[in-house]
């Protein structure tokens, strides 16, 4: 394979020439300084990372004829042995085609005897994992007592393939994917030292496409080498490599964010000019959005692998939009990938799917909603408050604003606010709306009393049911105890409920509790009703006294007690077995 040659021709050949992993480095060569090296390691990441690299790196340095520090040397006969391949102390094995047990047997025969030339056998197992079940256990024997003459390096992209027995008795040494800071910084160097020159941009394609891996980003180089043109235009990478402009990217992100369906389908347009590879595109615009979402979780940024310029233009552009929003679009696109995936008109699919994207609006916080919907209803007279706390009018919290302007209309004004929260208008002309004017703009709606809201009416005989469930969502111990109620009424603006034990709603009765029930009452069936409780008259004398109550009684308060139902509501559970009497003590 062609790429093979710029992999190799740039391959380190000392600890200074690694590209990133520099905490591994540092302590691999701690190691060696303090002759502390062991038997056996493991280097384990995603391809490309340096896992080889590494394990020949130490290899060398083991067997360096150098002085600690600087090692490996690369110049002496053991360092130019091992560079060339010609060692014949350094054995490389790969684990996927020789995973047999009797591959391992032939091994630790080789191990038997000294080393030839050099003061050490080195051992290098690539793709360890793939080793059999009896190829581990076989190796496990060599590996609790490692001869003196011999040391294990093994590299892994799989470490959970790896049996513990065989783990633990391994230094191990997780690599992490290479930043795109060091990647960038490399592959200019490389491509300077080759005679060819490349746009900054081109560049940063190749080290976002390379994924953290020099290898990858290597035989990408390589392609555009072979290109032919000195200069490398960000443009050649595109269409050499396959990939979407960035700026179409970008179109595409802030089209579907603002609601932009022209741009939106002109992008797709371009990219499907291309001829792209229409998976590769989603997976790009999927990172554009997961991008854009870790701007604005605290301490994510670091997870973000993207140029410093290019990170500071996602973090402005995230700003506009709230976490809820950049989540809800990166969902859908998700599923817009798995649809495109089974889909035999993928440019339909695309189409279609992007414009529901654009269709579900963004999202704004409920909570920051709620607040304005308590400014809005605040101002307004007591017949509309009454009105606008139907449960329809609060916002669902995933808003789906609409593009006509008919139907915004038609929305409770409350609604339609919303959806210009966080979200510039559709005209670019016009500069987005601060929080500020939002908020005026929704206080303006005080003056307006037209908030359009057909009562829902809710009837307490049919919908009693609902009600309990509604109540449940909210308090589960309240809902217990209503259900508990023997009969339930409505009579003209009360709500009659009735109960043969008082026991049953005594937590109920009390003040708190009742005002809670109240509220819950015209929430749900949006009108006023006051909550009375018929129960049978109790005699003084016999009330305080719990050691008169029968069982069932104490069981009731108990089960019915502050406490219980606090922690109840704390842990999420029920009360179920209630013991009272002497012996449950
Ligand atoms: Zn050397």
């Amino acid at each position: 394979m062609s790429y093979l040659v710029l992999a190799r021709k740039s391959r380190p050949q000392t600890f200074d020439q690694v590209v990133g992993q520099r905490s591994v480095v540092k302590t691999l060569q701690n190691s060696l300084i303090r002759n502390r090296v062991a038997h056996a390691i493991l280097f384990s990441g995603v391809r490309g990372v340096g896992k080889t690299t590494l394990a020949r790196l130490m290899a060398k340095a083991i067997n360096c004829q150098e002085t600690e520090s600087t090692r490996p040397c690369d110049k002496c006969i053991s360092c130019r042995e091992i560079a060339a391949g010609a060692s014949l102390d350094l054995h490389e094995i790969d684990g996927a085609s020789n995973r047999g047990i009797q591959e391992i047997r032939e091994l630790k025969e080789k191990i038997r005897f000294l080393p030839t030339s050099s003061p050490y056998k080195i051992i290098i197992i690539d793709e360890v994992h793939m080793l059999t079940t009896e190829a581990f256990n076989a190796l496990l024997k060599t590996l609790e007592e490692p001869p003196g003459h011999v040391y294990f390096m093994f590299a892994t992209t799989e470490i959970h393939k790896i049996p513990v027995t065989i783990l633990s008795r391994c230094q191990q040494y997780e690599l992490k994917r290479i930043s795109a800071e060091e990647l960038y910084d490399h592959f200019d160097k490389l491509t300077k030292s080759e005679g060819f020159e490349i746009e900054p941009a081109a560049l940063s394609l190749i080290v976002r496409e390379a994924g953290g891996s020099v290898r990858d980003g290597l035989s990408l180089l390589d392609q555009m080498f072979s290109f032919g043109e000195k200069t490398i235009a960000t443009q050649d990478v595109i269409e050499v490599l396959g990939l979407v402009d960035r700026e179409v990217l970008m179109q595409l992100t802030r089209g579907l964010l603002d609601q932009k369906h022209t741009d939106v389908l002109q992008a797709l347009q371009q990219i499907f000019d291309y001829g792209l590879d229409i998976k590769r595109f989603l997976v790009d615009l999927m990172g554009h959005f997961r991008s854009l979402l870790l701007c604005k979780i605290d301490g994510c940024t670091n997870l973000i692998e993207l140029p410093a310029e290019e990170l500071v233009e996602f973090q402005k552009l995230a700003e506009k939009y709230s976490p809820e929003t950049l989540h809800q679009k990166l969902n859908l696109l998700m599923t817009t990938a798995e649809k495109i995936r089974h889909s035999n008109q993928p440019r339909l699919t695309l189409e279609t799917s992007f414009l529901s994207i654009i269709e579900a609006g963004n999202v704004a916080d409920v909570s920051m909603l709620l607040g304005k919907l308590d400014e809005v209803l605040q101002g307004l007279p007591d017949q509309t408050i009454t009105s606008a706390s139907e449960p329809a009018s609060i916002p669902a919290p995933a808003i789906t604003p609409t593009k006509s302007e008919s139907t915004k209309e038609s929305l409770p004004k409350i609604a339609c606010e919303n959806t210009h929260l966080e979200n510039p208008p559709t005209d670019t002309s016009e500069p987005p709306p601060s929080e500020k004017t939002t908020i005026s703009s929704v206080e303006n709606t005080e003056n307006t009393p037209s908030i359009a809201i057909k009562p829902h009416a809710k009837d307490v005989r049919k919908d009693w049911l609902d009600f309990i469930a509604y109540v449940k969502n909210r308090k589960v111990w309240m809902a217990q105890d209503l259900q508990r109620a023997d009969t339930i009424k409505q009579e003209k603006e009360e709500l009659h409920l009735t109960y043969s034990d008082p026991a049953n709603c005594a937590v109920l009765r009390q003040q708190i509790n009742q005002k809670l029930l109240a509220e819950f009452t015209l929430d749900f069936f949006q009108k006023p009703l006051k909550v009375c409780f018929i129960v049978p008259e109790v005699d003084d004398s016999s009330e305080g006294s719990n050691t008169e109550l029968s069982p069932h009684r104490k069981r009731q308060e108990l089960a019915n007690d502050p406490l219980v139902i606090m922690t109840a509501e704390v842990f999420n559970g029920q009360v179920g077995d209630i013991r009272v009497g002497p012996n449950s003590r």
